[in-house]
């Protein structure tokens, strides 16, 4: 089972991964904990990325598609990937598609998370008071935000397209958005 959790920053994608994990033993692949493992073990990668990061701007389509192909072995060994964050853009979906196509795999569902803005904006806002994540800050977050709506939110006809797409209300409590999905999972599965 390979999954897609998609939406905007800040919209319940890593909660619910990580609950996967658990539940399905499936394995979370979040492009940006890579990239923030990278930062904070000082490599050459970490300090490319450092700056652009903290901005809210995308980093590049080859990095981030470097980075999850390294990661698929794994998560095929295992009960399947969670995509968290990835792709966001359409050459990181044709990307995706065309490694999972040499696998002999490919996706089978994309979650997509519906949060308002304002209700992004309030968590946020929380999530900066209490972990002090730097991209987290009012700038940088509309910066993610303005990234999501013009580069990454164009990639949910290409979904659509394929049939794959289910829409759940990313504003409900934990449990209730996590039954959503557990059930678009476990009718994907038959
Ligand atoms: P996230 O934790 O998914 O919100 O990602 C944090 C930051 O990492 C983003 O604002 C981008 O700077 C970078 N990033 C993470 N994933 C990607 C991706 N798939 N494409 C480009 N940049 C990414």
């Amino acid at each position: 089972m390979n999954l897609i959790l998609f939406g905007p920053p800040a919209a319940g994608k890593g909660t619910q991964a990580k609950r996967l994990v658990e539940t399905r033993k499936m394995v979370q692949l979040s492009t940006g904990d890579m990239l923030r493992a990278a930062i904070a073990s000082g490599s050459e990668l970490g300090q490319r990325v450092a700056g652009v990061m903290e901005r809210g701007e995308l980093v590049t389509d080859e990095i981030v598609i470097e980075l999850i192909e390294e990661r698929l072995p794994e998560a095929e060994a295992s009960g399947g990937a969670i995509f968290d964050g990835f792709p966001r853009t359409l050459a990181q979906a044709e990307a995706l598609d065309i490694m999972l196509k040499h696998r002999g795999s490919g996706i089978d569902l994309v979650v997509r998370l519906k949060v308002d803005d304002t209700a992004l904006m309030s968590r946020v806002a929380g999530r900066f008071a209490e972990s002090g994540r730097p991209d987290d800050n009012p700038e940088s977050f509309k910066v993610r935000l303005d990234a999501y709506n013009t580069q990454t939110a164009p990639l949910l006809p290409y979904y659509e397209d394929q049939k794959k797409l289910v829409e759940v209300d990313g504003m409900g409590s934990i449990d209730t958005v996590a039954a959503a999905i557990d059930k678009a999972l476990d009718k994907t599965r038959g």
